[in-house]
């Protein structure tokens, strides 16, 4: 068995033993393999574990991998997108996890109109209120969602949230409630179902799953340690 697959099966075994502990069905729980900096060999390797589920944080990476593997495999994307990437983004992903601001919302609704395509999102939102954090403070998504729900091309179907970096996963458990809560909070105002709830990485899953994660992104603990990326060619073009 590859390290890959090894790794793999720790993750789906501490998945399932966070849902038994919490009463949830592993059908409510889909694991994204954030495959970011590694190369299509690593990637296909997971794959042939039976893993089908990959995130891309950079469109140029995304671009040249994802022609390199088989069709079977699904891509979600959870980095920053820039508004003069959203042409090329539209067609390669299934579900964007980070959409935060209105302006890049109408800019991937336009385009997605020009285009006739109907992308899935959920709203990033920054729980913690950090400054330097980016997605949508809990106050502006409450004043902005009215406006982010008339936009025809986009189907919202939940939040998604990165909480500050900790030792502890405990540390994150609040950052995850809070999440919940805003979701549970505008599913009632607007009677809509946001279904889905993306958090958790590496050292957090297990706890973001019991408090009701539906997509847990992990990328170490399936790949290993990532180049940091100021070495990486990619980023000196
Ligand atoms: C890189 C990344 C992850 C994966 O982080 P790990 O700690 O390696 O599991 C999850 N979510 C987002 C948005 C990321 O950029």
């Amino acid at each position: 068995m590859t390290e890959i697959a090894e790794n793999l099966e720790h993750v789906r075994a501490e998945i399932a033993e966070a849902a038994k502990k919490s009463g949830r069905s592993l059908d409510d729980i889909e694991l994204v393999a954030i495959s970011k900096t590694h190369e299509a060999e690593k990637v296909r390797a997971a794959f042939d574990a039976g893993q089908q589920l990959f995130g891309e944080s950079r469109i140029q990476e995304a671009r040249a991998k994802i022609p390199l593997l088989p069709s079977a495999l699904r891509w979600h994307f959870v980095g920053r997108l820039q508004k003069n990437k959203i042409r090329h983004a539209l067609p390669l992903f299934e579900l964007f996890h980070s959409v935060d601001s209105l302006a890049l919302a109408r800019d991937m609704n336009r385009i997605a109109d020009e285009e006739g395509l109907h992308p899935r999102v959920l709203l990033e939102v920054n729980v913690a209120g950090e400054g330097s954090k980016i997605g949508f403070s809990p106050d502006v998504l409450r004043a902005e969602m009215e406006a982010l729900l008339e936009l025809p091309r986009l189907t919202i179907e939940g939040l998604m949230t990165i909480p500050p970096l900790a030792a502890e996963a405990e540390a994150s458990r609040r950052y995850f409630v809070a999440l919940r809560e805003l979701r549970d909070q505008f599913a009632a105002q607007f009677q809509m179902a946001l279904p889905q709830l993306s958090m958790g990485m590496s050292g957090d899953f297990a706890v973001a799953i019991e408090e009701g994660a539906t997509l847990v992104r992990v990328g170490t603990a399936i790949f290993g340690k990532r180049t940091p990326v100021r070495l990486r060619a990619e980023n000196l073009e």
